[in-house]
């Protein structure tokens, strides 16, 4: 049985401006095969398992060929996979998505076509250009800005059927409504000529955007006369959309992007890949451009039924807990009803906000989230017999101090946090980044695995607590983290910043809020103030 190619548009590059059909598609996929406009976000979303094959042009290098993308899609589906063609913005606008339906239909191979939200009409957008408005464009035309004289060179774009179009330069002047060019951020110059002595007001507005609605968002605007200059005085480059017309003129007026407070910062993020998407997001929507670094890995342990009834308090530590402990409910036949005569304490608002989601109200959630804060925030609560459910390394403070207080307490490990290996190239943009965020001790210990500085003691079992601090502060100065000079390092809070202490790292943000909002506003306030 064969089975279906899914043509999909990805959007311009914002992770919101993904569709829906596009998001469940990518997560069903066995195969996806994606071009270089497609962003890394787009894939988050993608099954653990599924084959990740990138079809795009990388930088001036080679690119795979149009043929073999195709035959790659057939053979797949061929073999009964599910193949999503993944391509930026809308798979038929420049997109060659009319070309790969016309092969897949040769093949006899189904398909599905996703539209996505067109760069031409998204990147404007984000700029405050609306490419049509009542009396100043009543039509808007997409041009290709690539022209045949430039079609050996590569800008680095996978739409080279745009490079053997002609273009009507008479008919284009003389068109009634706004021009918006794709892949002209070479030819501006040229653009602008042609129009020019075709006979269009050399005093037009035009704006060009670049990398529209990526963190890296910037606008340019002048007339048909001036904007080749001002474009390149900028360095405006590739990907960027040209808006020709009346309408570019609004970009001043309607520009509605919040200024992006990390804009030009990188940030590396070493949190669980599956955790991370809330912190990238946020940091990406501030404007920094976010380095996945994820040095851990959660991997819930078998889950055996769980009765909790006879406790009188449960508490959990993460929204990883949460997900673990409904699943053992769920094995034993138990739903959050299993919970109704039971206190539930949260360590911190994430994890209260996944217990809500499941229906569960935390009866107590301390105001500092760290153990410690929960110790507090149960003093005046009785206890009889208590179920601490975690990860299976963690601190013992909470345990010990219910013990202390009399309590019987039993410790559920619930999932495993290992140790993943990051590629040589990522771990060397992690080291080279503007700020380093570490949001537990778990990715402190790892980051350092991982930067190759595992002892040998056994997984999990190397310089962290428990090695003698000496040692420990000499393998950070030695052969540690080796972040470059600028790296500013991030801490989520007082127990992470004792694990970055451990190896002679210490932290130069430390949030005062232990959660991810508090790391941000952290790290926000600390980039603000030393732009000043
Ligand atoms: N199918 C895509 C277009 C592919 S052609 C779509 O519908 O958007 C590639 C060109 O799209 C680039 O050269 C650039 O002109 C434009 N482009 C894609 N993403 C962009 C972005 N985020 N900002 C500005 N232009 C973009």
């Amino acid at each position: 049985m064969s089975g279906r190619v899914h043509l999909v548009g990805a959007g311009p590059g914002e992770p919101g401006l993904l569709t829906a059909r596009a998001l469940e598609l990518i997560a069903a996929a066995d195969v996806i095969l994606y071009d270089r406009l497609v962003q890394e976000s787009a894939l988050e979303g993608a099954r653990a398992d599924a084959e990740l094959v990138f079809v795009g042009k990388e930088g001036g290098g080679a690119a795979v060929p149009q043929e073999q993308t195709e035959a790659l899609m057939v053979e797949h589906a061929r073999t009964g996979k599910t193949v999503v063609r993944l391509k930026g913005g809308d798979p038929f606008v420049f997109g060659r998505g009319g070309e790969e339906a016309l092969a897949l239909r040769a093949a006899g191979v189904e398909y599905e076509v996703v539209p996505g939200v067109t760069a031409g009409v998204a990147a404007p957008a984000y700029a405050g250009i609306p490419v049509t408005h009542r009396g100043l464009a009543s039509a808007v035309a997409l041009v290709t800005g690539h022209t045949r004289a430039e079609g050996r060179q590569n800008d680095g774009h996978d739409c080279s059927e745009a490079r053997h179009a002609e273009l009507d330069w008479a008919a284009l002047s003389a068109f009634p409504g706004t021009l918006v060019f794709y892949m002209g951020a070479r030819s501006l110059a040229q653009i602008a000529g042609s129009l020019i002595d075709a006979g269009r007001d050399p005093r037009e507005p035009v704006a060009v955007v670049q990398a529209g609605t990526l963190p890296a968002q910037r606008t340019v605007t002048g007339t048909l006369e001036t904007i080749a200059e001002i474009a390149r005085m900028e360095g405006i480059g590739a990907p960027s959309i040209t808006v020709v017309g009346a309408v570019a003129a609004l970009a001043g007026e309607l520009s509605w992007l919040p200024v992006r407070s990390l804009a030009g910062r990188t940030v590396a993020v070493t949190r669980a890949r599956a955790q991370a998407s809330t912190l990238a997001r946020t940091l990406g929507g501030l404007g920094a451009r976010v380095i996945q670094a994820p040095v851990i890995r959660i991997e819930p342990l078998a889950p055996r039924p769980l009765d909790p009834s006879p406790y009188d308090l449960v508490c959990l530590t993460s929204p990883n807990g949460v997900a673990a402990l409904f699943e053992r409910l769920a094995v034993g036949g138990r739903d959050a009803r299993a919970l109704a005569g039971v206190r539930v304490a949260a360590i911190g608002p994430g994890t209260a906000a996944a217990l809500a989601q499941l229906g569960i109200v935390a009866d107590i959630v301390p105001e500092r989230f760290v153990a410690e804060g929960l110790v507090q925030a149960l003093a005046q609560v009785p206890v009889r017999r208590a179920l601490v459910a975690r990860a299976s390394e963690a601190r013992d403070v909470l345990p010990e101090a219910l013990r202390a207080r009399g309590a019987a307490v039993d410790v559920l490990a619930l999932y495993d946090t290992v140790v993943e290996p990051l590629p040589a190239p990522v771990l060397a943009q992690a080291r080279g980044a503007d700020y380093i965020t570490f949001t537990s001790s778990s990715t402190v210990r790892f980051f350092m695995e991982a930067a190759g500085e595992a002892p040998g003691e056994g997984p999990g079992g190397t310089a962290g607590e428990g090695q003698p601090a000496e040692r420990a502060a000499k393998l950070g100065a030695d052969r540690g983290a080796r972040l470059s000079q600028h790296t500013r390092i991030v801490s989520i809070g007082p127990v992470t910043s004792e694990a970055l202490q451990a190896y002679g790292l210490s932290p130069h943000v430390e949030a005062s809020r232990h959660d991810i909002e508090g790391l941000i506003e952290a790290l926000v306030e600390d980039a603000t103030a030393r732009e000043h």
